[in-house]
């Protein structure tokens, strides 16, 4: 039995993309010693999208097509493809062609290389917006320098996967989620392939602006505890702060004698009052970032080696 590549692409609204996309894969994928399945994972599309993929699957029984029952976003639509793919290896990729089918066999060749977690980085988009570029550099910028986790900059959802990172992955069911970060976090021997990515075969982005503020909020939020202590360092600031002030005011009473009356007195108990707040904001903060990392059931650990289960074994053993 030859092993089973799982190529999971999310698609919402991508009618005149899908064939195009299928036909490259195929192209692809038949110079290559593996089976292979196509799970497309129709994320609440409204055009022809659903429609094209059952006739995809009535010719072709390597397209497994899944739909969600409203657009819940990309990221879930992964989710979902990477819950349902039974692949040894699993391979996540726009079906916009923005992730080059071509670079599959490289995926693939590292993956034969021992290397569990193939991730693609994106060294520039063609004919994309100032913009767009400057506020994604920005954003990595910012969650490398608040987050304990290293995200590589560009990193996309383009990426190939073993087996044993995806079942592994399986176990965070957090509903925020940011892909990337979390991939990144897992450990298993990573590594990293460059490409440029094409404009858009046809159609437009999906991701307005207002999808794309959210996604990086979601991963600050995520990846990040800091918004929550920062009461705490601005409360500590403003107690040192109102030290200072307290001291001036000895200084200019007892020593300086050329004392305003009254009012540093003032600042400094408003200063420091406010510090003492923004400090006790702090600590609930950093509480209330306890509860949320317990709230999101992650996996304590995650098994690098483990006994094979009897289907792998099957699989193996026919091999
Ligand atoms: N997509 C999705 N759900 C959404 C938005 C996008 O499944 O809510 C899919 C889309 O069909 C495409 C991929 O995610 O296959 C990437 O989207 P897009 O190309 O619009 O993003 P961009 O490349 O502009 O970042
Ligand atoms: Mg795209």
């Amino acid at each position: 039995m030859m092993k089973l590549i799982s190529i999971v692409v999310p698609v919402y609204n991508e009618e005149d993309n899908i064939r195009h996309f299928y036909e490259a894969i195929c192209k692809v994928m038949q110079e290559l010693p593996y089976d292979w399945e196509l799970v497309f994972v129709d994320d609440g599309s409204r055009d022809r999208s659903w429609e094209i993929l059952q006739e995809m699957e009535q010719s072709d029984s390597r397209v497994q097509p899944i739909q969600l029952s409203r657009n819940m976003g990309h990221q879930l639509a992964l989710t979902c493809g990477m819950d349902y793919a039974e692949g040894d290896a699993v391979i996540t990729m726009d079906g916009d062609m923005q992730h080059p089918p071509e670079l599959l066999p490289v995926l693939i060749h590292e993956w034969e290389q021992g290397f569990e977690i193939v991730q693609t980085v994106r060294k520039t988009t063609e004919g994309v917006s100032w913009a767009k570029n400057f506020s994604s550099n920005g954003f990595y910028w910012l969650l490398n320098h608040i987050s304990d986790t290293h995200i590589i900059e560009g990193g996309s959802d383009f990426r190939l996967m073993d087996a044993k990172v995806v079942r592994a992955f399986r176990h965070y069911r957090e509903h925020v989620r940011f892909i990337r970060g979390m991939i990144s976090e897992m450990g298993y021997r990573q590594t990293t392939i460059e490409f440029v990515a094409p404009p858009r075969f046809a159609g437009e982005s999906k991701f307005s602006l207002k999808k794309m503020f959210r996604l990086a909020v979601d991963g600050v939020l995520a990846y990040s505890s800091f918004p929550l202590r920062f009461g705490l360092y601005v409360g500590m600031l403003c107690a040192c702060i109102s030290v200072l002030i307290f001291l001036h005011v000895l200084y200019v009473t007892y020593i300086g004698g050329d004392a305003e009356r009254g009012w540093p007195t003032i600042i400094g108990c408003i200063v420091f009052f406010g510090g003492v707040q923004l400090m006790t904001l702090g600590i609930i903060g950093v509480y209330i970032g306890r509860i949320f990392e317990e709230v999101k059931r992650r996996p304590l650990y995650l098994v690098e080696r483990e006994k094979p289960t009897a289907r792998r074994r099957m699989r193996e053993e026919n091999q």
